[in-house]
């Protein structure tokens, strides 16, 4: 089945990936739990191997082999990404982490182990640029020298907007014209399909943590590269042989998640701009990171890249690393936590837990924290993030 792209957005998430279910008499997914399949013969079994070893989706009558190669549920939620994102395609992993290592084992495995990555970026696939682990090598760029930053062997472009933790939109269609032929993959978790589909501004790759906004629960780990039919076959058969395959309870949570994405996200946003503006009214911060503050948005990206700034915001402590420690230590209903995304309000660290990793030059600094707005009633957010100020020594 090819991925479905009803005209309004909310709609395909509640629908997408499940456009034949009706057909089969089901009202949601059947969760297969199968990790192998009989085959009807030898030859069958054979050629349906190859078949999805090759990147191929498998015929209905087909085998499916073992469930490292498909999963039906699986291709239910990379069809609804898909469609989501406006790609061809997307093909899911067991988290964020496992999405990324596989589009850059893509590039090292087509000879271009050159990375130009824009900083900041989420502090594991900082550290996982900069560690060269998996074989990449990375220039580390600001959106202005990407161009400069290209090599005949850079394989990647790779940036994050809204950037983790700054909240920095980034111009993706600036980046992408100068990375001329290489693929730009945008980092998309921040901003979700919701509020931005990079595709529309040319980016190759669009890759996504869906433990966050995705799954919205704070109970499920998955990740996803939403790419065109080239690029995902590549993918999948690196997740065949490298076996970060998402599991197909996972994949039945982040698909349903996706149905409620579109009020999740709206109705977080709409909080996180109370919360942002009221922050920044505060004498006890020095400084407010949303991009749907007054002047926080110099490229004017809001409205045509992005459709509205997000439901996260960083802010600095006027009183430093101290202060930002001590107001943590004081907040009930918010969660002292890493992740974001999710139904209930989160805060952390950047410099101390996610960032931890970042070489010093480039850690955020200590006098920030970062809030992911949930969707609890905003006035009982701003009450416990007011008990924290008032709490501070
Ligand atoms: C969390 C996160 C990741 C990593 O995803 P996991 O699902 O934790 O592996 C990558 N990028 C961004 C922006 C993130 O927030």
């Amino acid at each position: 089945m090819t991925t479905s792209s009803l005209p309004n957005p909310a709609t395909n998430a509640v629908h997408a990936g499940r456009e034949d279910l009706p057909g089969l008499g089901l009202h949601v997914p059947l969760i297969d739990l199968a990790t192998t399949y009989p085959m009807p013969t030898v030859e069958a079994g054979g050629a349906a191997y190859d078949t999805i070893a090759a990147g191929e989706r498998p015929d209905a009558e087909s085998t499916l082999v073992y469930q490292r190669l498909w999963n039906p549920g699986v291709d239910r939620f990379e069809r609804a990404v898909a469609a989501l994102e406006g790609a061809e395609s997307s093909v899911a992993f067991a988290s964020g982490m496992a999405a990324l290592t596989a589009t850059l084992l893509a590039s090292v495995a087509a000879g271009k182990p050159h990375v130009v990555a824009v900083r900041p970026l989420y502090g594991g696939s900082d550290h996982l640029l900069a560690a060269g682990l998996l074989g990449t090598e990375v220039t580390w760029a600001t959106p202005e020298t990407v161009g400069a930053a290209l090599r005949a062997d850079t394989g990647l472009v790779l940036l994050e907007t809204p950037a983790n933790p700054s909240l920095d939109l980034v111009d993706i269609a600036a980046v992408v014209a100068q990375a001329g032929e290489v693929p730009v993959a945008v980092d998309n978790t921040f901003a979700t399909p919701v509020l931005q589909q990079p595709m529309r501004q040319g980016a190759t790759l669009v890759l996504h943590s869906a433990t966050k906004f995705m799954g919205g629960h704070g109970d499920v780990m998955g990740g996803v590269v939403a790419a065109d039919h080239e690029w995902a076959a590549r993918l999948r058969q690196l997740r065949a042989i490298t076996g970060a395959v998402l599991h197909p309870l996972a994949a039945y949570e982040l698909h349903r998640g996706l149905q409620t994405i579109h009020v999740r996200v709206r109705a977080q946003q709409e909080s996180a701009r109370a919360v942002a503006g009221w922050l920044a009214g505060r004498p006890e911060v020095s400084r407010v990171h949303y991009a749907g503050l007054p002047g926080a948005d110099p490229l004017g990206l809001l409205g045509t890249q992005m459709s509205g700034p997000g439901a996260l915001v960083a802010f600095r402590l006027a009183g430093g690393y101290a202060a930002a420690s001590a107001f943590l230590e004081h907040l009930d209903l918010v969660t002292h936590a890493v992740s974001l995304g999710g139904v209930d309000t989160l805060i952390q660290h950047p410099a101390s837990l996610t960032h931890r990793l970042v070489v010093a030059d480039a850690r955020p600094d200590d006098d920030l924290l970062r809030l992911s707005v949930g969707l609890e009633a905003v006035e009982d957010v701003i009450a416990d993030l007011d008990k924290a100020f008032a709490n501070l020594p």
